[in-house]
């Protein structure tokens, strides 16, 4: 269970029922979270936010006092948060950019190309030649290195150290990071190592990784003036209190850039920046006991957001009690301590948590989910069933 702020809990008990499932923002808890972040980084690491894990224009807005730059990794989201955040540096990556994308990226003056392959590079190289003639390009080879065995055991998505379609081998990333370096491709500045090895990891395990991928980048023997150590900072769903370290993190990263004067260290959190921000609230329609077991139907459900369903666990929500019944009709209520909490789909994986402690929860009754802010409305498939789309409320007591 974690309560909502109270500028969320207000806002969510004073919407009418039809504005009901909505998606509420606190900017406000947003901005604070994320100067407590910057603040526990040294000066030498340089935060990007990785915007697929929450690209609103106002969240994008919010974020641009505390952080560097934004991560895309699209066309789509090039152009969005160029328009949302004119300006801003921004990193280009992700796997299977298209001629057309690195072209838009060329005009829109995208500060660095992370590079996900070979091929890539050379479709760079002549793009560059073409539509930016006479201009440098920057870019970071993505590597996919191996980690020490273990330093990834809590990882619950892992896109480095094993077979995948991300980055480059080491092998080949050395070849790459050799022709860059002795001048072959004219227009292109090898400006430093790109390395996004997992998600989900807590500091100790973070750590390990910047260690890597940074030893790894510095035995090069090349000239490199950055290297990005990634995102995957953990968001625990069964802890939502919990925090990871940013200050142990961050005393570590001190050392690294201690030892490495040379070199800007980057880091490009998505999850672990806007998950505490956001709040997926909905009311109780249903209540029934289904063969032992009680079961609550909210409005809206997965299609709105799928992170307990992509993940694979419960959203940790809260039960605001609404006493008014409008209806003539009885009101069901829940027989049991605990009750499974499904949405409106027809599907049995259409639910956000399974058996929440809620005694006596009635339809009516409104659910805050939290932990909505990073990966939870844009991953979703709103278009199931053809439910009405949530509203949206940013929160900025700031004004
Ligand atoms: C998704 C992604 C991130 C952000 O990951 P989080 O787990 O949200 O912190 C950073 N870098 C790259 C390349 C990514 O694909």
């Amino acid at each position: 269970m974690t309560d909502p702020t109270p500028a969320v809990r207000d806002r969510v008990l004073s919407l009418p029922s039809a504005e009901l499932p909505a998606y509420l923002y606190d900017l406000a808890a947003l901005r604070h979270h994320a100067a407590t972040v910057r603040a526990a980084l040294p000066a030498r690491v340089e935060l990007y936010y990785a915007a697929k894990a929450n690209p609103e224009p106002e969240i994008l807005a919010a974020l641009g006092p505390h952080v560097d730059g934004y991560e895309v990794s699209s066309g789509g989201e090039l152009a969005h948060v160029a328009k949302a955040v004119p300006g801003r540096p921004l990193a280009f990556g992700g796997p299977g950019k298209t001629p057309d994308e690195v072209t838009a990226a060329l005009e829109t003056g995208v500060e660095r190309f992370h590079v996900e392959s070979e091929y890539e590079l050379r479709m760079l190289a002549e793009l560059a030649r073409q539509v930016a003639p006479g201009r440098k390009v920057a870019v970071l080879p993505r590597v996919n290195l191996p980690v020490a065995d273990g330093s990834l055991a809590g990882s619950s998505l892992a896109m480095g150290g094993r077979p995948t379609p991300f980055g480059m081998d080491p092998a080949r990333a050395v070849t790459v990071i050799g022709a860059l370096a002795d001048g072959t491709y004219r227009q292109l500045e090898l400006r430093g190592i790109h390395a996004h090895l997992a998600s989900g990891l807590e500091a100790p395990e973070q750590l390990a990784v910047a260690e890597t991928v940074v030893d790894w980048a510095t035995s090069l023997g090349v000239p490199l003036a950055e290297v990005n150590v990634g995102g995957g900072m953990t968001v625990d769903y069964a802890d939502p209190e919990r925090r990871f370290d940013w200050t142990a993190y961050g005393k570590g990263l001190a050392r690294l850039t201690e030892a490495h004067p040379e070199l800007t260290l980057r880091i490009e959190p998505g999850r672990a920046l806007t998950a505490y921000c956001g709040w997926y609230a909905t009311e109780v329609l249903d209540v029934k006991h289904s063969h032992g077991e009680e079961f609550a139907v909210v409005r809206g459900g997965t299609h709105h957001l799928r992170t307990p369903a992509a993940k694979g666990h419960d959203q940790p929500c809260s039960v605001l009690e609404v006493d008014a019944w409008p209806y003539p009709w009885p009101r069901p209520a829940a027989e049991d301590d605990h009750v499974t909490l499904a949405g409106q789909l027809c599907t049995p994986k259409d639910v956000l948590a399974r058996r929440v402690p809620a005694p006596g929860l009635r339809a009516g009754d409104r659910v805050a989910f939290s932990l909505a802010g990073a990966y939870a409305w844009n991953i979703s498939h709103h278009d199931f069933l053809m439910h009405p789309r949530p509203g949206f409320h940013f929160l900025d007591a700031t004004g």
